[in-house]
């Protein structure tokens, strides 16, 4: 059955007069999630108490909810885990994946990487020593940058200022002809268009879950391990509950069988049921409708500015293959652009130094949304209506 958008639609609760293009940054409430959230504290916490660890099954919780996003990004069963954040699960990846590759020193990404993933890796490299290194290449060069000094490929499919998308099986067929290993980093691939881990054989993926999966604010991350290579990964951060037998609290670490090893401590229950409340609404949603429909809405997004903005410069590619779910202009004003917009209900960001970023997504947002907020853009390009003092003023979150 083809997905039915008008009714994910109706499974949000979005305020009055705003059109919401910034559920790539974090998504919004869907209307189940107070509910499910006050049950279980209120059900759960406050009636079960300790017992909510067994009786109301919060121990499993990781590799369950791991099982259902596993079916967004193509991944096989058991081979998905949640917790922490997505920083800590690239640092944890990265370095299953230098041990596992002894003889290399170089982490390869692109200088269109996220920050923390590049921060992440300088640290590990610092704290490893022994030569180790992180070599950043522009995004178009990365697949002729993979040579036999690589170790493992850091990269983001879907970068996050201007939506540039990867061939993930290219890059991955490449990096283990090369005798390198893959790390994916899937923060604006999960819930945005189809991921095929599995198809594409990478080694190991990551993201998070308050973007296009709609958590909430600090929704624990996933990490993904092939299952080839789960019971040779040796978790660097060792936490009681990645131990194969936690409650034998034997001071001596021993691994858990398979994915289960990259949890570290108590998981967040609180976040995973709010997460669990936006996965019901992911159940009825085919990732191929939703990949068409959202191509649909970023053609239209930048097929009408391009028209009525002649002054922002695109920086999304148009080729569908090498895009994600948002579409990003260029301006040199873009920061008080931004602010206009958000004054006037349409919702986007900014992303230094240029970047206006729109993101587009089919569970909640269509074509007239999108026309609507083309004719606001337009509006606010066409008078200078940004050119204020008032949206000059920076705010810590952009
Ligand atoms: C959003 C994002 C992050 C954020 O990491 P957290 O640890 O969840 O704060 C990291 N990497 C990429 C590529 C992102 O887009």
């Amino acid at each position: 059955m083809p997905t039915d958008f008008s009714s994910t639609r109706a499974r949000f609760d979005l305020p009055e007069g705003v059109i919401y293009l910034d559920g790539n940054s974090l998504g919004p409430l869907p209307k189940a999630t107070a509910a499910r959230v006050q049950a279980t504290i209120t059900e759960e916490w406050g009636k079960l108490l300790i017992g909510g660890w067994n009786r109301a099954g919060w121990e499993a919780k990781p590799m369950g909810v791991g099982n259902r996003i596993a079916r967004l990004i193509g991944a096989e069963p058991d081979s998905v885990v949640m917790g922490d954040t997505l920083s800590i699960k690239i640092f944890q990846l990265l370095a299953s994946a230098l041990e596992m590759n002894p003889d290399r020193r170089i982490i390869l990404s692109d200088s269109g990487n996220f920050p923390s993933d590049l921060y992440m890796a300088q640290g590990l490299s610092a704290m490893l020593g022994q030569g180790y290194s992180l070599r950043t290449v522009a995004p178009e060069d990365v697949l002729d940058a993979i040579d036999d000094s690589v170790a493992v490929t850091m990269i983001t499919e879907v970068d996050y200022r201007t939506g540039r998308k990867h061939d993930m099986a290219a890059i991955t067929a490449r990096a283990h002809e090369k005798g390198a290993l893959t790390i994916w980093d899937l923060a604006h691939s999960a819930g945005a268009l189809p991921v095929d881990l599995a198809g594409a054989g990478a080694d190991f993926a990551a993201g998070c879950t308050y973007k296009y999966l709609n958590s909430g604010p600090g929704g624990p991350a996933f990490a993904y391990v092939a299952p080839r290579h789960q019971d040779r990964v040796r978790p660097a951060l060792c936490g009681w509950l990645g131990h194969d037998a936690p409650f034998d609290f034997d001071p001596d670490y021993r691994p858990a069988a398979g994915v289960a090893r990259l949890r570290v401590g108590t998981p967040p229950v609180l976040q995973l049921a709010a997460l669990e409340a936006s996965l019901d609404i992911w159940e009825t949603v085919d990732m191929n409708d939703l990949r068409a429909r959202s191509l649909e809405l970023t053609d239209a997004f930048i097929a009408g500015v391009e028209v009525a903005c002649p002054d922002l410069e695109l920086a999304t590619p148009r080729a569908h293959a090498m895009r994600g779910s948002q579409v990003s202009f260029r301006h040199p004003d873009g920061y008080p652009i931004m602010q206009a917009l958000i004054a006037r209900g349409v919702v986007g960001d900014f992303r230094a130094p240029d970047i206006l970023r729109f993101g587009f997504t089919p569970l909640y947002i269509g074509l007239e949304e999108v026309d609507r907020a083309i004719a606001i853009l337009a509006e606010v390009m066409q008078t200078r209506a940004w050119d204020r003092e008032e949206y000059r003023v920076r705010s810590r979150v952009t």
